[in-house]
């Protein structure tokens, strides 16, 4: 189907009223009920076959089906409907306004955006009269941005497909991989002592301060030598301190909380192991010091890192897609952040890739916005896409 045709049977306009009613129902993590509700009767109006699956109470997923002619393969369109917080807004988050080609509020790219355009790809296919065999999926879940509840119940509740996109926003890149999360904690143990004799004690905040220098001169530049050809090499931030307990007590305990972002092939326990073992070095040189490595009680899940050879046809389709529906081959990507493609893809086996419209450097941020024509296309990419993939082929029983 050539792009003028896709571009009379669904107006950006449309898209861009589909999006502005997606803004004004606050859905901020864990309040998302009404958004789920909203998209389940807008299927049911579209005459998609809808359902909802009940991620917790008041939380609920929903997914909407577009049967194809003939039975064929499952395409699944997803990403998350609940948003940030809003306390730090510049702008009203929840009165979507247009200025200088785009649209203000927050969620408005992520990932309304992308809702709204895989919502309007489908209505293209209906209003074409679209001949494609199998199911494009319409999935939308809550708690992607805290604990990625919403797809893993899905994962769980058995709504698979043969292949995925998520929508986040890639600024309409093809994006192919993102390094997985590890969240760790070093606690150091001291002993309390009378600040009037601190030689007495052993100071907990002293050595934490000796054990970060010493992993930051010593061991985590070793990670600059475990290289991937496109995700780099693991990265570490320290991004929490606690220690002592009262400002005249020499410091027993110290903790020290780090992200880490890691490579396919790497393991959890490789990982710690690999961290306490230079601790243990450090602690053969002063008996004094006790520090151990552990996963942080605030990772309630393992984030695993997600991977697709770039030359797949699943990321060269996509990316050929954006060069039929919008004019410029997509730009193949690995992203910054870790998204719900880990869950699909590295943890249930669909193969999958992130695309949508927005810039990512923009959400969560105190001003949130999307770029219209980045709207507008990605619904037309989003089409294009579909019917390459679901085009005619049969899938065999
Ligand atoms: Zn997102």
């Amino acid at each position: 189907m050539d792009s003028n045709t896709m571009r009379e049977a669904v107006t950006p306009r449309e898209t861009i009223e589909l999006l502005k009613s997606l803004v004004r129902i606050p859905s901020v993590n864990g309040c998302e009920e009404a958004v789920a509700l909203w998209l389940n009767d807008l299927f049911q109006e579209l005459g998609l076959e809808t359902s909802l699956y009940e991620v917790e109470p008041h939380r609920p997923a929903v997914v909407g089906v577009l049967h194809g002619k003939r039975p064929g393969k499952r395409l699944m369109y997803t990403t998350h409907f609940d948003t940030h917080v809003t306390d730090n807004m510049e702008i009203p988050p929840f009165k979507p306004e247009i200025r200088e080609n785009r649209l203000y509020g927050r969620g408005s790219c992520d990932a309304k955006g992308s809702i709204a355009a895989m919502i309007m790809s489908a209505v293209l296919l209906q209003r074409t009269g679209c001949d494609f065999s199998g199911d494009l999926l319409l999935a939308f879940v809550p708690d992607e941005e805290y604990m990625n509840k919403g797809t893993t119940e899905l994962m769980k509740q058995g709504i698979t497909a043969d292949m995925a996109v998520v929508g986040e926003p890639t600024e309409m890149a093809v994006g192919f991989g993102h390094r997985g999360c590890t969240h760790i904690d070093i606690n150091v143990t001291g002993r309390a002592y009378h600040s009037a004799f601190p030689e007495r004690g052993i100071n907990a905040i002293e050595h934490m301060a000796h054990v970060i220098t010493a992993l930051r001169s010593e061991y985590f530049p070793t990670y600059e030598q475990k290289h991937h050809p496109y995700l780099g090499h693991p990265v570490i931030n320290l991004g929490l301190i606690r220690g002592g307990t009262r400002i005249h007590t020499v410091a027993d305990k110290c903790c020290a909380s780090f992200l880490r972002r890691d490579l396919p092939g790497e393991t959890t326990e490789d990982i710690l192991d690999g961290i306490q073992g230079f601790l243990d070095g450090l602690m053969a040189r002063d008996p004094k010091l006790c520090a151990h490595a552990s996963l942080s009680t605030i990772q309630q899940r393992i984030r695993l890192p997600f991977f697709m050879e770039p030359d797949h046809p699943l990321v060269s389709g996509l990316s050929e897609s954006c060069r039929r529906a919008a004019g410029r081959e997509g730009e193949k990507q690995v992203m910054n952040y870790y998204c719900d493609a880990s869950i699909l893809c590295t943890e249930s086996g669909i193969p999958t890739v992130i695309f949508g419209p927005g810039s990512i450097s923009v959400a969560h941020s105190a001003v949130e916005y999307i770029e219209l024509d980045q709207l507008a296309d990605a619904v037309y990419i989003y089409a294009d896409y579909a019917m390459s993939l679901l085009a005619g082929e049969e899938k065999t029983p």
